[in-house]
């Protein structure tokens, strides 16, 4: 072990945080917002940079503590301009953080997790099982890293919206999870607004109300199925929340408060939930929730036993929702060429709940040669 290690990472700490970072030093609590600029603002990891804090202070600091960002293992950018980081965050872990520019907005997609602890079926982080949840610092840190590789590259470009819909269950790693949109909402920081944060869920309903009592962020769900039936078979969640309590808790999150809609994700799967009827069940089912539908075809992993559904169900699937009076949005697949597509992001995660093993054993029963986690690098 070196020093480093007991050292504090001030990229666990928020402004209130850090407030009691340096109170607990003996210096007054206002230094908090002079870190948070050099850190998020400036990009700064150096305290010996931090030219409006005295000689002494800065030595007293590099002391005590570091500034640690997540490490970049790879960076790869796609022909349409996406680009992906692979991020190690110790033992054996790594994660992923998309940037999805469009002419209007720059949206940087980020994990909560190393792995996942949901066993959606349709999705590869859940081949790879669970390691651990990040810290603050492993999640504000991805935010940190690509504005610091843009400003560097192409300064035109700024994030403009974060989603949490990597990999991981951002509500089932809260704390950390609220700590870290603390910081992108904060003006010293990157100063984005709630609305323009996005916390996607699994459907953790405990969750979503607690969500609710601290931030004023938007929400997604992730549906995938109008019927307990078929929602229980690709989002296994679905069993301990069902349908009917997911859908209140929706509505509990819009209550009152300046949240015009819920955004409801979901996945077109080939022959499973993409039939005509599954589209008028869903009509039936959202009617009763503000939202707007983001219908994502399905991207395959090796491995997987689903399909994308046919264009021709695509369209057939939009048309009807968009007729009932919905707005449905087909997602546009971004980052192919990169593996950087919605549930393509695979990491390399130090699974503990033998969840890789199985599937790895699972594939090898199977009669053609398949690679997992094919588009990861080899670390
Ligand atoms: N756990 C959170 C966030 C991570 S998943 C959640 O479930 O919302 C982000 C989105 O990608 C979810 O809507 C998820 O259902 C979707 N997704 C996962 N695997 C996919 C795949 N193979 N193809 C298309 N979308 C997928």
């Amino acid at each position: 072990m070196n020093t480093i290690a007991s050292k504090s990472n001030l990229m666990d700490l928020d402004r209130p945080g850090l407030g009691a970072f340096f109170e607990a030093m003996g210096e007054k609590r206002y230094r908090a917002d002079q870190l948070v600029k050099w850190i998020h603002r400036h990009g700064r990891t150096d305290f010996g940079s931090m030219t409006d804090i005295s000689k002494a202070l800065r030595q007293r600091l590099a002391d005590a503590a570091q500034v640690e960002p997540p490490r970049v293992l790879t960076e790869k950018t796609s022909d349409d301009g996406t680009r992906k980081w692979l991020l190690g965050v110790g033992c054996n872990n790594a994660v992923e953080t998309v940037f999805i520019p469009e002419p209007n907005r720059g949206t940087l997609c980020i994990s909560s997790q190393a792995g996942c602890s949901l066993n959606c079926t349709f999705c590869s982080t859940a081949t790879q099982g669970f390691s651990r949840n990040l810290t603050t610092g492993e999640i504000i840190g991805q935010v940190w890293v690509a504005a610091q590789s843009l400003e560097h590259t192409q300064a035109d470009r700024k994030i403009t919206n974060v989603v949490f819909m990597g990999m991981g269950e951002p509500l089932m790693n809260f704390e950390p999870v609220v700590s870290a949109i603390e910081l992108m909402r904060d003006d010293l920081a990157y100063g984005l607004a709630g609305r323009r944060i996005t916390v996607s869920t699994a459907g953790l309903v405990p969750g979503i109300d607690r969500l609710r009592e601290c931030t004023d962020v938007s929400l997604a769900v992730s549906l995938h199925g109008a019927t307990d039936e078929l929602r229980n078979r690709l989002v296994p969640l679905n069993k301990k929340y069902p349908i009917k309590e997911l859908m209140a808790a929706c509505r509990r999150y819009l209550d009152g408060r300046n949240r015009a809609r819920i955004t409801f994700e979901y996945t077109l799967i080939d022959g499973v939930n993409d039939a005509a009827d599954d589209a008028r069940k869903l009509v039936r089912l959202l009617r009763s929730v503000p939202s707007k539908l983001n219908l994502i075809p399905f991207n395959p992993f090796p491995g997987t036993e689903f399909k994308r559904s046919s264009e021709a169900a695509i369209n057939r699937f939009q048309k009807i929702v968009l007729d009932a009076g919905l707005v449905a949005t087909v997602r546009k697949t971004r980052g192919d060429d990169i593996d950087a597509a919605c549930g393509q992001l695979v990491g390399q995660i130090a699974d503990r709940t033998r969840r890789q093993e199985r599937f790895r054993k699972r594939l090898a029963a199977q009669p053609l040669p398949v690679t997992v986690n094919s588009g990861a690098p080899v670390l």
